[in-house]
């Protein structure tokens, strides 16, 4: 069975359109490594495809904002005004699917997903001493996490931590033969709010078959989705970011 792992999809339709587009053929499962909702302008219809779609998923900060389950005190001034904006948005069956999320590490197969680390939903792994501390609490040799928006991930091998980039500017996809012996964690990347330079949507596709993972990127109709978000009062920043995917 092969994966396309998404995360950070953050109520964006045309993100998630152009890579559902992008990766069919290439995939028999789906699984989500949380934040559905938060910062875009269509929760709903993600959540409804999210709802029959995606079997394997978990919760991310921004689906908690959502929906109460998390005090707005820690969000800064944006991702508080998109939060209750999207609390009023949510229809009642989309908020009671998204209050129940599970919360991670999620088991699958022979990986895990989690949304920001496997020790805490809310941790950002951005630089290597907090990942090492990490490694030495995976019960398996792959998880696949978010939360930071930026794709790549780190390699933990012969007791060392190295840093795993993303697909490269040129378009191409780059692919990631897994090693048995090392531990991965695997950052897809964010569908609906990049943040790491590069503003096409982010995903991955993982085979367990070949023991591979491909990071990819799409490109989506990012203008419409400005001109969505402004329309909806929501705050200009989270516009202007899309356009250059910081
Ligand atoms: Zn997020």
């Amino acid at each position: 069975m092969r994966y396309l792992i998404l995360s950070d999809i953050h109520a964006n339709w045309e993100a998630l359109t152009a890579v559902l587009d992008g990766a069919a053929g290439a995939y028999e499962s789906i699984v989500c490594c949380g934040d559905l909702v938060g910062y875009g302008p269509d929760p709903n219809a993600v959540v409804d495809w999210v709802r029959s779609n995606v079997a394997i998923v978990i919760r991310g900060n921004h689906d908690k904002a959502a929906v109460g389950l998390e005090s707005l005190e820690w969000f800064n001034p944006v991702a508080r005004t998109s939060a209750v904006w999207t609390q009023g948005e949510l229809s009642a069956e989309n908020r009671e699917y998204v209050k129940k999320l599970a919360k991670g590490p999620l088991a699958v197969e022979n990986f895990q997903i989690v949304h920001g680390s496997p020790l805490d939903e809310d941790e950002y792994l951005i630089g290597v001493a907090e990942v090492a501390q990490t490694f030495a609490y995976l019960d398996r040799n792959l998880t696949f996490f978010g939360h930071t928006h930026m794709q790549g991930g780190f390699i933990f091998t012969r007791g060392r931590i190295g840093v795993l980039r993303g697909a490269a500017w040129d378009g191409k996809p780059a692919s990631l033969d897994l090693d048995p012996d090392s531990g991965y964690l695997v950052n897809p990347g964010a569908i609906g709010q990049p943040r790491d330079g590069d503003p096409r949507a982010a995903y991955a596709l993982y085979d367990p078959e070949s023991r591979s993972v491909t990071y990819c990127r799409e490109e989506y109709d990012i203008a419409s989705v400005q001109a969505k978000i402004r329309r909806a009062g929501l705050p200009d920043i989270l516009a202007e970011r899309l356009g250059v995917g910081k």
